[in-house]
Order: C-alpha cells, then sequence, then structure tokens
C-alpha cells in the first residue's frame, strides 16, 4: 500500500513515516502545501495523510484542488486541536476522516485501515480474486482449489495487491511502475515485463484459474481463465 504524508513538522513527519513503514506502507513524504497537491495529482496513492496547517497552501486548499480534480484517493486530515472547529469544514471538502493531534498511533493505524477499506472487501489482511487469496501479512498467495501456497517478494506482493484489488482493470506499465517503485524513480518500464513474469510462474506454480492477461500495447490486467 503506498501513502502519501503531508506534514510540515519535521519530527512528526519522520515519526509518522517510520511508525507506517513498521506496518509495511510504503510512504511518500513531503512538507508543504503546494507539494502535496502536486504529488496528489498523480492518483498513484492508496491513502494520503494531510496536515491542515501548511506552508504555500494549507490542507483544506489542497483536498478541494484534488478532488475538483477527480482525484477520489481517500484523505486522513490532521488538525491541531484548536483548529477542531474547522471538523466540519474538512468533510464537507470531501476528507474520508479527521483526527485531531495529539492522538494515538494505534488510532491513526486504525482510521487508515478503515479509509482504505473499500466497500464489499471484507477483510483487509486478505484480498481474493477467483481461487487467488493473497494473504499479505505474510507475504502469501495461495490457491483454494489445489491448496498450494507461494511466498511473494515485496513488490511482487505490492504489484499483486493492486490486481486484487481492482481484477479485470487494465493497468498501464507506466502506472505500475509509478506504483510500485516511486513517483520520482527511474525504475525502467520493462521492470515491470520481468515482475510481471515472476508472479506469471508463481500463478503457474499454485496452478490458479487466475491468470494475468497482457494486452498488447496498453498493460496488464487480472483475469479468470476459462
Ligand atoms: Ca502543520
Amino acid at each position: 500500500m503506498k501513502l502519501l504524508l503531508v506534514e510540515d513538522e519535521a519530527g512528526l513527519r519522520a515519526a509518522l513515516c517510520q511508525l507506517l513503514q513498521n506496518e509495511q506502507y510504503d510512504v511518500d513524504q513531503v512538507a508543504n502545501g503546494p507539494d502535496g497537491l502536486e504529488h496528489m495529482l498523480t492518483g498513484v496513492y492508496d491513502a494520503v495523510i494531510l496536515d491542515v496547517m501548511l506552508p504555500g497552501m494549507d490542507g483544506f486548499s489542497v483536498l478541494q484542488s484534488a478532488r475538483k480534480q477527480g482525484v477520489r484517493t481517500p484523505v486522513l486530515m490532521l488538525t491541531a486541536r484548536a483548529e477542531l472547529e474547522d471538523r466540519v469544514r474538512g468533510l464537507d471538502n470531501g476528507a474520508d476522516y479527521y483526527l485531531t493531534k495529539p492522538f494515538q498511533t494505534q488510532e491513526l493505524l486504525a482510521c487508515l485501515r478503515a479509509i482504505m477499506r473499500r466497500p464489499g472487501e471484507t477483510t483487509y489482511s486478505a484480498l481474493c480474486f477467483s481461487d487467488l487469496e493473497l494473504h499479505q501479512q505474510e507475504g502469501r498467495l495461495s490457491c483454494t482449489t489445489t491448496h498450494q501456497n507461494v511466498k511473494l517478494s515485496a513488490k511482487e506482493l505490492r504489484l499483486m495487491e493492486y490486481f486484487l484489488r481492482e481484477p479485470g482493470r487494465i493497468f498501464s506499465r507506466e502506472l505500475l511502475a509509478e506504483k510500485v517503485w516511486g513517483y520520482e524513480s527511474e525504475a525502467e518500464y520493462n521492470n515491470i515485463e520481468v515482475y510481471i513474469s515472476f508472479l506469471r510462474k508463481k500463478l503457474a506454480f499454485l496452478g490458479a484459474h487466475a491468470k494475468l492477461k497482457t494486452t498488447r500495447g496498453i498493460g496488464y490486467s487480472l483475469e479468470e481463465d476459462t
């Protein structure tokens, strides 16, 4: 899961970043409003943690602008207790949740899990499609027909998460590269082909009905083999 953290207090930013990385989130961090907006507009994040008081552009304006431009990423807004009256404004602007500082780390993690949970997705820990089950905490992919299991590397796990969350969606190589290697990374797109081939070998080993399909010139999707 890829997160964007927009927070100008360096100490808090570092602490949150560490906490989230310990929970296996892939975190990009920025320290001001304009950078936050620019990153949000890439659409590569699974959730955004957005502070309200930010240099350059406040969190409300960042969120409002991102929503106007079609960004639907779940957003958790952070604010000082004194700014509590702004709560309604935050929700009106499309924030999914509002957390007042100081907060407990467990509360933050619970909020994040809640805003990222999509309708119809019953558990956060196992993502399923066809006869595939992804156990994210263990990095393990299993097949319910053959009862085989296979371990995934960190990047394979991240790719599989995206496919399993939206089966049938065709992901372009560019989007997958951004999601897995990062917004500003120089990752070559043919890395994606290498990882897709690793995943295909693992799906073949599992004997799963689900397959990774290539749509030439467009990208890859997870489909049920009929
Ligand atoms: Ca701040």
